[in-house]
């Protein structure tokens, strides 16, 4: 068993798991199940969890456009007011949230404390955006009419989240929603249903309505979300999660031409240029690689290194790395275990397919054996250009670095995916700034191995994804034009 502090134990058991669909506050499932929540640094039962099923999720729509009305008529500031104090209530409980994204999700105390600041600035920012909601004013070409254009709450806004940012992808995704005077049904990722428990529970303790925010966690996902997506009062998705299921999704979204935001997988590819400052491409790369244990859709996934610096540049990186400590988050680690044994398998293979096919592991750290899906931090070298590990996401502490020598050709290989999340490049910036303008990514970071932030737009291009999250861009994905043609004497 991994050393859960007690107070943990306590903050979950007050959380009612077991009454977990949250529909206007906690209830139980209709049918009364369960299913259980496990810690993946030892495989031990966190909490049985109420399953909902189809008639909840129903139960859920009812609640939330019985609230719509009463919530896109409140005025803007109360609607901020409401987000601010949720941002103020995120960081009162900082420590027993960051201890529950730990122990659900496996990641390190420091990503986790990392992720509560991360998501509550969500609340932040768009408890300042709701007032902020802006139209305009016209007159037509040919005179005797005026146009004024506004923005109205789309409706009741569906939410799927996954497991690797439990808080941050619900904050991201709620916050906008409720400022644009949407009401939301949410199913957070049934690894980590606890944190989006928490998170609902704050919402409400922070004065927002019954009913504005509900949450159904379900071993079910396709038949809560369809449930959800066949009803006609539903009028946005809003998604994060692998590209297979976003398409799925969207799909499904098509047949009522429902509003639909996806952010989906990503590929990121991390370049060093020659005249890179090695120091900082190390720190940078520690923080695209390592941060949640490379679990994340925004991890540098593939390392282009120019062949003037690599030298450099591994032996540098490497010596990091062999540095991190892999292990139970509450033993005081850098990297928790990976989420479950299948995603320690699918990385397993990665690597082994990569050695066999000519890759070298250069540096390697240490991680438990036994119990807990544990995977050393590692660096592998010579890389061919097919290794599978180079075109689909590792989602694990492995980073693979391939030489270069000339720009074209490093830029078909960053650009030859389908995906266009994120990036990173590493140079002056006299290379570095046009040599970003011709990558396929939403979004770039330049001499920096971090690209989120809840004021800048979010999201990807390509098969990563349609819409933004935070920034201006991310209210507007839960508004609607509005426009009313005005006769107008003359
Ligand atoms: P996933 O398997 O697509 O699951 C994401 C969510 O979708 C979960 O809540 C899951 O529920 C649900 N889901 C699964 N099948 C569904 C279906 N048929 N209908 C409706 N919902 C369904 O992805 P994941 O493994 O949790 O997350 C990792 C992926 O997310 C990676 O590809 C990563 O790059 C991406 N991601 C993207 C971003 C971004 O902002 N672009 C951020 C974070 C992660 P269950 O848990 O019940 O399966």
């Amino acid at each position: 068993m991994s050393a859960v502090p007690e107070k943990l134990r306590s903050y979950v058991a007050d959380l009612d798991p077991e009454r977990a669909v949250w529909v206007g506050g906690p209830t139980a499932a209709d049918d009364g199940g369960t299913f259980a929540v496990h810690d993946p640094a030892d495989d031990s039962e966190i909490a049985q969890v109420s399953d909902g099923g189809v008639s909840d999720a129903v139960r859920a729509v009812d609640a939330a456009a019985d609230a719509f009305p009463a919530w896109a008529a409140t005025a803007p500031r109360e609607r901020g007011e409401a987000l601010r104090k949720a941002f103020e209530l995120m960081h009162a409980e900082a420590e027993e949230l960051a201890g529950l994204m730990a122990w659900e999700n496996g990641k390190s105390l420091a990503d986790a404390r990392a992720e509560v600041t991360y998501s509550a600035e969500f609340f932040r920012w768009f408890s300042e955006e709701a007032v902020r909601n802006e139209g305009n004013f016209g007159s037509s070409p040919a005179g005797g009419t005026r146009t004024i254009v506004t923005q109205r709450p789309v409706g009741v806004a569906a939410m799927v989240t996954p497991w690797n940012f439990p808080a941050a992808m619900a904050t991201r995704k709620i916050g906008p929603a409720l400022a644009a005077g949407c009401t939301v049904v949410l199913k957070p990722a049934s690894e980590t249903p606890l944190t989006a428990l928490a998170v609902a529970r704050i919402l409400a303790r922070a004065g927002v309505p019954e009913g504005v925010v509900n949450v159904v966690p379900t071993t079910s996902a396709g038949d809560v979300v369809t449930a959800w997506l066949d009803d006609s009062r539903v009028r946005k998705v809003s998604f994060t999660g692998s590209t297979g299921v976003g398409r799925h999704l969207l799909t499904q979204a098509a047949d009522r031409v429902v509003n639909a935001s996806m952010e989906l997988g990503g590929n990121a590819p991390f370049v060093v240029g020659p005249d890179a400052d090695i120091e900082a491409a190390v720190a940078g790369a520690m923080l695209a690689k390592f941060r949640n244990g490379g679990q994340a859709c925004t991890a540098a996934n593939r390392f282009y290194v120019h062949t003037d610096v690599i030298d450099d540049f591994v032996s540098r990186f490497g010596a990091e790395i062999e540095t991190l400590t892999v292990g139970p988050a509450f033993e005081d680690n850098q990297i928790g275990p990976l989420i479950t044994a299948q995603a320690h398998k699918k990385v397993v293979a990665l690597v082994d397919q990569a050695v066999n096919a000519g890759a070298r592991v250069a540096h390697r750290g240490d991680a438990p054996e036994g119990a807990g899906h544990f995977h050393p931090a590692m660096l592998l070298a010579d890389v061919p250009a097919d290794a599978a590990l180079l075109a689909e996401e590792i989602f694990g502490p492995v980073a693979p670095v391939v030489a270069w020598s000339d720009d074209e050709e490093v830029l078909r290989l960053v650009n030859g995916t389908e995906f266009g999340l994120s990036a990173y490049v590493f140079g002056s910036l006299g290379w570095a700034l046009p040599f970003a303008e011709r990558i396929d990514a939403g979004m770039v970071g330049i001499n920096r191995g971090l690209v989120s932030d809840p004021a800048a737009p979010f999201g990807g291009v390509k098969q990563s994804g349609i819409g933004r999250e935070g920034g201006r861009e991310g209210i507007r994905e839960y508004l609607e034009t509005q426009y009313f043609s005005v006769a107008w004497p003359s």
